[in-house]
């Protein structure tokens, strides 16, 4: 689908009815009704708008809690007649999506184990067919792929559904990181570009998979990024909760915590220059990965060499690697002495790291 024609095509009236930012809270599983039940009157109404609660739980690994199933359908069912809240849930399939509408369920999310999935959410997207009112958040894929993300809206636009919001939880990555999902700023500043009508909302939870990270991530979505919303995970009793004990808060420390974030003032430029640095700032900590990972070969080369008596400085092939870098940075508008420093430098240490052993 044209870019400008998916863009054109999403219907942002259903956030739009809500003050910023909009607010999802809940657990992440539903474990009782009476958990969901207390949880869900805690939440104050004024700065919460849509209750969640997983009962289809996407768990790595078999024999962990996989979630009460199609029961807690009526227990969300009973939470948005008593609170008048809105209620979510994850879905997975078309079974669960055929029962969470017989529920009256207001939001239905992909998850993000989902959306990597193309299989998967055109059968999502095909058993909502003639559902045009329902809104459907899609999680990102867990890994940063941009176009796959942006083929599981086209799949749901293709079947006639435009009230759609996309969810940043961060990604995975295997390098050791104080993210239990890395966020990725500079790709949803991408993917904003391309689809800017597209409702965004930030999930600091499994961003974070702890408390104390929340309200950080909560500040730098929702200041710095301007997303239309959060989702935050809360419990009525977080350090017993079936799944994602860690993570979860209280409602009263979400209130807190939403307090915090509404009541700061930021000027925009202050924002605007902070959030150019939160781009550079995760650049620079990627280069700082990749700078060490580079330096972990380089010593492998060099055990390499020496082993079987190579010579460690090579003219030919470092000659040959410059002006490939010259001519890839050039292409990219990078000047010829900031390429031949940085790389001058990388060279000599990797000559260093070789001779040390
Ligand atoms: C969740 O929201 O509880 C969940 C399982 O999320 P994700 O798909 O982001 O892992
Ligand atoms: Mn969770």
């Amino acid at each position: 689908m044209e870019k400008d024609i998916l863009n054109n095509s999403i219907d942002r009236s259903w956030i739009e009815k809500f003050d910023k930012p909009l607010t999802i809270s809940g657990p992440c599983s539903a474990e009782s009704e009476q958990q969901i039940m207390e949880t869900a009157k805690k939440l104050d109404p004024s700065y919460v708008q849509v209750f969640r609660a997983g009962i289809w739980k996407p768990r790595t690994r078999p024999n962990n809690f996989e979630g009460i199933g199609e029961r807690g359908l009526k227990w969300l069912n009973n939470v948005k007649k008593r609170t008048g809240l809105m209620v979510a849930t994850e879905i997975a399939n078309a079974e669960h999506v055929k029962l969470a509408l017989s529920f009256d369920i207001d939001v239905l999310w992909i998850g993000a184990r989902s959306t990597a999935s193309p299989f998967t959410v055109q059968e999502i997207a095909d058993s909502l067919e003639g559902k045009e009112d329902q809104i459907i958040l899609v999680k990102n894929p867990i890994h940063p792929d941009i176009e796959l993300w942006i083929g599981a809206l086209e799949r749901l636009l293709g079947k006639g559904i435009r009230k759609l919001g996309v969810i940043h939880r961060g990604f995975y990555t295997y390098k050791t990181s104080k993210y239990r999902n890395q966020p990725n700023w500079n790709l949803l500043f991408s993917f904003r570009n391309i689809l800017p009508r597209i409702p965004v909302i930030c999930d600091p939870s499994h961003i974070c998979g702890n408390k104390e990270g929340i309200l950080d991530i909560a500040k730098t979505a929702y200041h710095y990024f301007k997303y239309d919303g959060l989702m935050i995970e809360s419990h009525c009793d977080p350090d017993h909760a079936w799944s994602d004990a860690q993570q979860q808060i209280t409602p009263e420390k979400l209130l807190e915590l939403l307090k915090q974030l509404t009541g700061s003032n930021h000027e925009t430029h202050q924002n605007h220059l902070d959030s150019l640095r939160i781009f550079i700032d995760e650049i620079d900590e990627n280069l700082i990965a990749l700078l060490a990972k580079r330096m972990k070969i380089s010593k492998k080369l060099g055990t390499f060499k020496k082993s079987e008596d190579i010579t460690i400085f090579q003219p030919n092939r470092w000659d040959s690697i410059m002006k490939k870098y010259l001519k890839l940075g050039k292409n990219l508008g990078i000047s010829e002495e900031l390429l031949e420093g940085v790389f001058k430098l990388l060279h000599q240490e990797s000559i260093n790291i070789q001779n040390r052993i």
